[in-house]
């Protein structure tokens, strides 16, 4: 399968140009002359192929084919509200949620959270956390970005949240096995994980109060990541993605 590229620009004719980190990929990277095939996605649902037409010194046209609609999305919206790691870890977390399909990953503020989790504002995203998304969709093939919401503080979330179900992540809590969580179609998950230092009683008691189930991921206790891909990978359990076409149709 060609290398596919991300435009951040709709495409709706049968040219489409690329610009900055994707375009620069292409023309230094790649070494790309006109004819060079490829695949773009519009991070909207929508794949397209192409054909480089032009190669400018910062920029580079494409024609590209009919839009296909090609969802490799989890039949069901998973949230994941979470007490972002530092560094490397937080890039390894968002890299892992975009395979995994996390529809929204929302950046959690708690009593023990230590930074705010810098992702920026919906309209205006943190530039090095969009470039994480867009890597880990270009080679896992996912055609729609996962969404980064704006920081929220723990009982706001618990407050706003009133619809689908709620897990919260907690040592000792129910074992994960015998959770039943809903993975149908249209139905929504929201999974929450603390900080290293773990919710307080306090925000646990919220989270029960309001309807939440506290789930346990084993004996011992795991790093913010770690419990955050056990827990996805288990509820997930690789179910196949909404729309007629499996991503293996495409892959193999
Ligand atoms: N010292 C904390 C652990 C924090 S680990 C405590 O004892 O509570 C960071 C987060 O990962 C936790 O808040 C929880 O959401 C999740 N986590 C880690 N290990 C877990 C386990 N064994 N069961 C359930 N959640 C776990």
């Amino acid at each position: 399968m060609p290398d596919r590229y991300y435009s951040a620009e709709p495409i709706d004719g049968s040219t489409v140009t690329l610009a900055d980190s994707e375009a620069h990929h292409l023309l230094h990277v790649m070494r790309a002359k006109p004819g060079f095939e490829l695949i773009v996605f519009d991070g909207q649902g929508g794949e397209y192929t192409a054909k480089v037409v032009e190669c400018q010194r910062s920029t580079i046209e494409l024609n590209v084919g009919p839009r296909r609609n090609i969802e490799r999305e989890l039949p069901f919206e998973l949230t994941l509200a979470v007490s972002l790691p530092k560094g490397d870890r937080q890039r390894w977390l968002l890299e892992k949620c975009v395979e995994l399909g996390v529809t929204r990953l929302v950046p959690l503020q708690t009593t023990r959270s230590v930074g705010k989790g810098d992702v920026g504002s919906k309209s205006e995203p943190n530039k090095k956390f969009a470039r994480y998304v867009i890597e880990a969709s270009k080679q896992c093939g996912r055609n729609r970005l996962m969404e980064i919401a704006s920081p929220i503080a723990w009982p706001a979330l618990v407050a706003e949240t009133t619809s689908g179900q709620c897990l919260l992540a907690h040592p000792g809590g129910q074992p994960l096995i015998e959770i039943k969580a809903p993975t149908n179609e249209g139905t929504k998950l929201l999974l929450a994980i603390g900080p290293e230092g773990g919710f307080t009683d306090e925000e646990v008691s919220q989270a029960v109060g309001a309807g939440w189930e506290t789930v346990g991921l084993g004996a011992r206790i795991l790093r913010i990541e770690t419990a955050a891909v056990a827990l996805i990978s288990v509820l997930t359990n690789n179910r196949s993605p909404r729309g007629k076409k499996l991503a293996t149709d495409e892959h193999r």
